[in-house]
């Protein structure tokens, strides 16, 4: 194939324990999925089917020292368990969905939150509070043949040494295969996919300067600096 232009670089995120890299198609979010968050933006937490947005492929980054956003005043750190899809499927059964996981990393839903709300009241898009450079740091992914699928475990995230979000993986309203299973009658999966599930309560406001640093217990750890 011959491009008129340059293609762009494919976008990326390690794998623990391999050389070789996860290559990112398409990166889908599940909104409000833990019910203590839906509460603290203002949402009935129960459990109405879920709903999903996306941010582009290259919009993943390993971490490490990020310049700060533009365009906001009101940046908010989301910490969520990813999942990685390695096998295709559209109309997923609940009882397979886990078959099209390939693993699972730990990650940053990076939103302004300022222009979401802006977005929200004006019925809106999100996708630039959501979907911009650098939204989406994410930690090496480990492969679901080495560490099983976790359905509990702690998830949280401190700015500058501070725990501000603290919850556990088995507080998710919709479940990680419910979440492939609703998600495939919309869009056919395919192997390179990331869902991110949803982040449980104490979002918060980062500065220039901030340190965050989120972990999932058992799949890893992801750190973001932002340049002052
Ligand atoms: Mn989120």
């Amino acid at each position: 194939m011959d491009y008129v232009i340059e293609p762009p670089p494919q976008a990326f995120v390690a794998v623990a324990g391999e050389t070789a890299v996860f290559p990112v198609r398409r990166i889908w979010c599940v909104g409000r999925n833990y019910a203590d968050h839906a509460r603290e933006m203002g949402a009935d937490p129960t459990r109405e089917p879920p709903f999903f947005f996306a941010k582009p492929a290259d919009a993943v980054t390993a971490g490490g020292l990020l310049p700060f956003p533009s365009q906001t005043a009101d940046l908010h750190h989301e910490i969520e368990l990813v999942v990685a899809i390695g096998r295709a499927g559209r109309d997923i059964p609940v009882e397979r969905a886990l078959d099209h996981v390939y693993g699972y990393a730990v990650g940053l839903d990076m939103t302004r939150r300022d222009i979401q709300a802006e977005a929200k009241k004006l019925s809106r898009p999100w996708e630039l509070a959501k979907g911009f450079d650098q939204s989406c740091p994410i930690s090496a992914i480990v492969q679901a043949a080495r560490i099983g699928h976790p359905d509990k475990g702690r998830i949280e995230v401190a700015v500058n040494g501070k725990v501000q979000q603290s919850g556990d993986l088995s507080q998710m309203i919709w479940s990680v295969p419910e979440a492939i299973a609703y998600l495939s009658r919309y869009v056919a999966l395919a192997p390179g996919d990331l869902l991110m599930t949803g982040t449980p309560a104490g979002v918060s406001s980062v500065k220039p300067g901030d340190t965050l640093q989120g972990s999932c217990e058992g799949i890893g750890e992801i750190v973001v600096s932002y340049e002052d």
